[in-house]
């Protein structure tokens, strides 16, 4: 171009030519800098959602909805991993809610996870490189904040909040409660993933005698009532039994307690991709 431009100062051609050359020059110059800005723009505009698995720990199955909890985000990072299929996504780091085997595959029979993938979880697991999620953590330009769950007494839970250039996403796994204290973290969320094992009112929570602490899971209810508070779209999977009685009636239950709530619900199925 350079030489061009040389070419055409040290030349006879005439001015009204040179003009209109330089002009659009400027004019390309000027597309290609708005088509970049544009690309750029769009690259941040969303974090891509993959829905894996929709299936809690349960015997029931249904095409679209047999396989355990998985959500792949842009192609890199994997919340839980509770089917050994999903590692063929390559993820580049898997962040497991707790050690249940419908969320942590490798966990069901004492397995070695076949993974190059970085394995973050609550705690440690048998011999698995398990890097502990205490804190904030950055992985690349993603900002992880774990926030602890009460879900079961054998195993420690956290749900994780996914920051990227902007973008706040929860995925809570199995729970029945976030302490308040832990909550100041979930504001003007844009996006929560949580579970649906049970859709009545209060799920199933069990009380340990000895220590009185409590275990299960929440009703879908709650969790709107928890979660409307942080956000206006929400994406249920880990469906329970009740949801594989009548899937169309279950789809419905969910579009009435949107309107309802006055709040977006996604229902989830082993495939479903967003953006958010
Ligand atoms: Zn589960
Ligand atoms: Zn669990």
């Amino acid at each position: 171009m350079v030489i061009l431009i040389a070419y055409f100062k040290n030349s006879f051609v005439s001015n009204g030519f040179k003009l209109v050359f330089v002009l659009l020059i400027k004019f390309l110059k000027i597309q290609y800098c708005i088509n970049q800005k544009i690309l750029i723009k769009e690259n941040n505009q969303y974090m891509k959602i993959k829905v894996l698995g929709t299936r809690g720990e349960i015997e029931e199955s249904a095409p679209y909805h047999s396989k355990r909890s998985g959500v792949l985000i842009d192609n890199k990072i994997l919340l839980d991993c509770g089917d050994e299929s999903f590692l063929e996504y390559n993820p580049k780091y898997i962040l497991i809610t707790h050690l249940h085997p419908d969320h942590a595959y490798f966990a069901r029979h004492n397995e070695m996870p076949d993974t190059k993938a970085k394995i973050y979880a609550p705690e440690k697991y048998d011999e698995v490189n398990i890097h502990i999620t205490n804190k904030p953590f950055k992985i690349g330009s993603y900002k992880i904040t774990p926030i602890p769950t009460v879900h079961s007494v054998k195993v420690k839970s956290n749900a994780y909040l996914i920051e990227h250039k902007g973008k706040r996403l929860l995925y809570t796994g199995d729970m029945i409660w976030i302490e308040k204290k832990y909550r100041t973290k979930m504001k003007n969320l844009d996006f929560v993933i949580t579970e649906a094992s049970f859709v009545r009112k209060g799920g199933m929570i069990r009380r340990k005698k000895d220590s009185g602490k409590i275990y299960g899971h929440q009703g879908v209810p709650n969790l709107i009532n928890i979660f409307k508070e942080y956000t206006n779209k929400i994406l249920f999977i880990h469906f329970g039994a009740w949801f594989y009685k009548d899937i169309e009636k279950a789809r419905k239950k969910f579009e009435k307690l949107a309107e309802q709530n006055e709040i977006e619900i996604i229902v989830g199925y082993d495939g479903l991709e967003i953006k958010i």
